[in-house]
């Protein structure tokens, strides 16, 4: 068993905990650190358990719950404490932190092993650190290091006070509710509630998209700035529940149809292509069956798209 550990943190991933025990035993390399002690860092990373039960045998059992902090990866899925989703919707390759985070987590004796790494700073719809409201940063290293956190760290340290920049003064409505839910937190009672995570706010990016640039916004154009705003106008129009929701698409199924065949795509665009795209994962079918049954209203004779 180790002697030097550190107390595993709320919202760390196991990853990240591995990575600062063995800065704490002076090994910069977590892979070094695991190879060490027969288990192999870049499968502990994924998820696998022979390696993840060897690490933890390895802690003893006076360090929190550690396997809590398990991201499992698979082809497609990433399977974090928070919830599963799509690979697309999370950061695997590279490493994301906030700098004021990690200044605080340090401290004035800069002990690197302190600072962790949140499981919520993988996800891409976080872009701002919700306790400082200043813009993640994004380590570019080694992508097969990138779990490795206080390696990574290592690298960006000198520049830390410089990466920091201005608190945001954008009401983060939409980031703060993705984050509350990626940790468990109470239900805000909004409508987006009955929908997985990864569905409800992969729509309200792309309502906001429609509702901002018409049918066909040119998502694949979009930067990190774009993410932010169209999430932002999208979550002020399904905060305000349902009603308002419908009435928000209400201009969008006041389109004359040219042929008498009628379908969501032809009314939303890339909001309801993007939906189609991922009807077998959760949530999005529920979506899709709500937007059409908004859409029958004024279009009876919709056609659905939906597979099944
Ligand atoms: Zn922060």
């Amino acid at each position: 068993m180790l002697s030097l550990t550190v107390p595993f943190q709320p919202n760390e991933t196991l990853a990240s905990y591995c990575s600062r025990i063995a800065a704490l035993n002076g090994i910069e390399s977590a892979a070094e650190f695991a190879s060490h002690f027969g288990f192999n860092f870049g499968r502990l990373a994924e998820g696998w358990e022979t390696d993840v039960n060897v690490f933890c045998a390895l802690l003893g059992s006076r360090q929190g719950r550690p396997a809590d902090g398990v991201v499992i990866q698979s082809r497609e899925f990433v399977e974090t404490p928070g919830g599963t989703f799509s690979r697309e919707f999370l950061e695997t390759d590279r490493c994301r932190f906030c700098p004021a985070c990690v200044a605080n987590d340090i401290g004035p004796a800069r002990r690197l092993h302190r600072a962790f790494g949140r499981v919520e700073w993988m996800m891409k719809f976080v872009h701002t650190c919700p306790e400082h409201g200043i813009r993640l940063q994004t380590v570019s290293g080694d992508r097969l290091k990138a779990s490795d956190f206080s390696a990574q760290l290592r690298t960006a340290i000198a520049d830390l006070e410089n990466l920091a920049g201005p608190r945001s003064t954008r009401p983060a409505g939409f980031q703060d509710y993705v984050v509350n839910r990626l940790r468990g937190g109470p239900p805000h009672g909004n409508w987006l509630d009955k929908f997985p995570l990864q569905s409800a706010a992969h729509f309200t990016q792309l309502l906001g998209a429609v509702a901002k640039y018409g049918r066909e916004p040119e998502l694949e154009e979009f930067d990190d700035d774009d993410w932010v705003e169209v999430s932002d106008i999208g979550y002020a129009m399904v905060s305000r529940g349902e009603q308002a929701l419908d009435s928000a698409l209400d201009p969008f199924f006041d389109l004359k149809p040219i042929r008498r065949k009628i379908s969501l795509s032809m009314l939303l665009g890339r909001l309801s292509v993007e939906l189609l795209e991922r009807a077998d994962q959760p949530g999005y079918t529920e979506l899709l069956r709500y937007l059409e049954n908004a859409a029958r209203w004024k279009h009876p004779t919709l056609t659905s798209e939906l597979p099944y």
